[in-house]
């Protein structure tokens, strides 16, 4: 272990003595407690993120076009997201038309659902645990550190640096290799892990029954053996498997010991409502 932090600080170092601009560093992350080597300042994630984020709309057939919807999904991230730990991160939750159940963050918290996988759900609590364990991901910065991962540390500064300045072509060119990095990005299984415990954290404070993150799990691993094609894209992004389930009801168990996993969602009749709307704003689930 202690060659291994004092590794880590030689990286630190090193980093440092490359890129003397940049303006992120090794910080502990609020989330998790763990210490990160991150490259690109807060105000910089979110600026990609922000860029990126018309242009990832796009790629999931734009937004689902209905006011009322969109305040719900809103809604009910807001309460998720107010409680977590990293500050000043403008969180925004947008229902997106793609039927192919998927979710997910953005860096600086511009967070997608997408209407396949808002169709497949049954009370809101779930809703709460998808947009829960997304705002997990941002907490923990887990997108940040794929996108290092994914794009380059050197390329992702760069980006960062052109988003900054006048060269409105070159800042064009550069959102399109993080939505193409973004798209590609795959996380780890302790990041998913990681993600659902925070997501069962946010949503038990907003006072949500996290019971319902087991459900989401459940709904998702039985549609993945009914229907296995239609989440091949989801488990790209987020690896499902059934020790996932195990480790949120063991986390619930442990912590959450109040919540019991039969007693009703008191806000299912709301989400339900919902639902039908999304039905007849995309006409063709409500086919299926
Ligand atoms: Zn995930």
């Amino acid at each position: 272990m202690m060659s291994k932090h004092i590794t880590r600080k030689r990286i630190a170092m090193f980093a440092m003595l490359l890129f003397p601009f940049v303006a992120g560093g090794c910080s502990m992350n609020p989330a998790t407690g763990k210490k990160h080597l991150i490259f690109i300042s807060q105000e910089q994630e979110i600026s990609i993120g922000t860029e990126a984020a018309p242009e990832f709309e796009k790629e999931f057939e734009g937004k689902v076009p209905n006011q009322e919807l969109q305040a719900y999904v809103q809604m009910v991230g807001s309460k998720v997201s107010a409680v977590s730990e990293r500050e000043g991160i403008p969180y925004e939750f947008t229902l997106v038309a793609s039927k192919i159940p998927n979710a997910f963050a953005l860096p600086g918290g511009k967070i997608f659902i997408t209407a396949g996988l808002m169709s497949k759900m049954t009370n809101e609590r779930q809703l709460a645990a998808v947009l829960g364990h997304e705002t997990g991901h941002v907490a923990a910065q887990h997108n940040v550190m794929g996108m290092q991962r994914q794009v380059g540390v050197a390329v992702l500064v760069d980006i960062a640096g052109q988003l900054a300045g006048e060269d409105k072509a070159g800042a064009a060119e550069a959102v399109t290799k993080v939505v193409a990095g973004m798209a590609g990005l795959r996380y780890s299984r302790n990041d998913e892990y990681e993600a659902d415990e925070l997501g069962i954290r946010y949503m038990t404070r907003a006072g949500y029954n996290p019971w319902g993150m087991v459900e989401l799990l459940t709904v998702l691993l039985n549609l993945s053996e009914s229907e296995p094609g239609s989440l091949t894209e989801m488990f790209q992004t987020h690896p499902l498997t059934t020790k996932r389930i195990e480790e949120a009801k063991e986390i619930i168990e442990d912590k959450h010991k109040d919540f019991s996993p039969t007693k009703a969602d008191p806000n299912a009749a709301r989400f339900l409502r919902m639902r039908r709307i999304l039905f007849s704003a995309v006409s063709e689930l409500a086919e299926k």
